[in-house]
């Protein structure tokens, strides 16, 4: 009787592969079939808008669309958070790959309708033209603000061979600067698809430079039905200013630290704050990246390294701040070294357990949404990739 069990189990299974090996020979051979899947696909990924829900839910999210950092890393673009709420849409920062991850959550792009930058290093604005322009050609039919630091306060450098001083734009000459190298790309697109259709005004971008606050201050840079977002100083010294952002909708409360060593302005901002995203820099594996650098004879590089240990938090420094700030779920963000398994993700977060006592933490991953919902203390994670 067994025998018998284990014949019929066993000519199901071929039949059950006979018509795999059929199926997949008509979708690989046959044009029609091919084209029907296709088209049962797009409308699939275009009837896939629910994200579009999340600005009039009544709740504050916060979505990664890059959560690394300039080392690369196959999963993780550069720095980037889209703030969604009241019908916003606020991206902060806008770092290199960062666009694509942003669309790739089926976020809605033409409802963007500011971008603030925490400072000005190449990992934080290298999407600006980007965001500028697909946002539009997603259906932003006005201009694009964009806020971000006054230029340093007194860089103080010997100028190049050539005469050339560095350290004398400000977010005004970056967004300037954006505006110049997309401006023959915005004429192509109204040429091409006609001015009805991608409606001039929306290629606009405008700058908007920060009012630096105080230490102990914030700064209000975004007020828009309900959604408040605050600048305040962090230190990531010499670039200054610097900022961290304070998040407030329907009572719930989200903080970016920016690009930060540990500095107490993050600890005051985020007391009882639902959310704290924070940048996070193992110093003990940067630290071990040291010796096989020098190994290759690169002191150069070596010394590098270990200059980037002196301006970002640890995972553990990060951990005591939400700690002591008292804020619900902790999220590492900017992380370096890039984490690219297992391993390196438990040494990573040697110490945190400790540090963080009773509170959630979590490493951030592009595509990570995080929604605060109103008239509630919840704090859902969900992915959208
Ligand atoms: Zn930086
Ligand atoms: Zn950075």
């Amino acid at each position: 009787m067994a025998g018998r069990g284990v014949k019929i189990v066993g000519g199901i299974a071929a039949a059950v592969v006979a018509l795999a090996v059929i199926a997949y020979g008509v979708v690989m051979t046959v044009p029609s079939v091919q084209d029907a899947l296709m088209v049962r696909v797009i409308k699939a990924r275009l009837s896939d808008r629910s994200q579009a829900a999340l600005l009039t839910d009544g709740g504050l999210h916060l979505a990664i669309c890059g959560s690394g950092s300039p080392m690369p890393d196959p999963t993780r673009a550069n720095a980037c958070t889209a703030v969604i709420a009241g019908g916003h849409i606020v991206i902060i920062d806008t770092g290199p790959g960062s666009w694509k991850k942003f669309a790739q959550m089926r976020l809605p792009g033409g409802k963007i309708d500011t971008i603030l930058l925490t400072h000005l290093h190449s990992d934080h604005i290298g999407d600006l033209g980007e965001f500028a322009v697909q946002s539009w050609i997603n259906g932003r039919d006005k201009p694009l603000d964009i806020f971000g630091p006054a230029k340093l306060p007194s860089p103080a450098l010997a100028p190049d061979s050539e005469g050339h001083e560095y350290g004398t734009s400000g977010t005004l000459d970056v967004v300037k600067g954006f505006a110049l190298a997309y401006d023959a790309d915005s004429a192509y697109r109204i040429l091409h698809h006609g001015a009805d259709y991608l409606i001039p005004d929306g290629a606009r971008i405008v700058g908007h430079e920060i009012q630096t606050p105080n230490r102990d201050e914030l700064v209000t840079v975004y007020d828009k039905d309900g959604l408040k977002i605050s600048a305040f100083l962090v230190d990531h010294h010499p670039i200054e200013p610097a900022y961290g952002f304070r998040v407030e909708y329907a009572g719930r409360v989200a903080v970016l630290s920016g690009d930060t060593k540990k500095t107490e302005s993050v600890e005051r901002f985020s007391k009882g704050a639902d959310l704290l995203i924070h940048e996070a820099l193992n110093h003990d594996m940067v630290k071990l990246m040291e010796g096989p650098v020098k190994e290759l004879n690169s002191p150069r590089l070596s010394k590098m390294l270990n200059d980037t240990i002196n301006y970002h938090t640890s995972p553990v420094e990060a951990a005591e701040i939400a700690k002591a700030a008292g804020v619900k779920l902790l999220v590492y963000s900017h992380i370096v070294p890039p984490l690219v398994n297992a391993l390196s993700e438990k040494m990573f977060m040697r110490g945190v357990a400790e540090a963080r006592g009773d509170g959630d933490v979590r490493i951030g991953h592009d595509g990570m949404l995080i929604s605060l919902p109103a008239g509630s203390d919840k704090v859902e994670v969900s992915n959208l990739n």
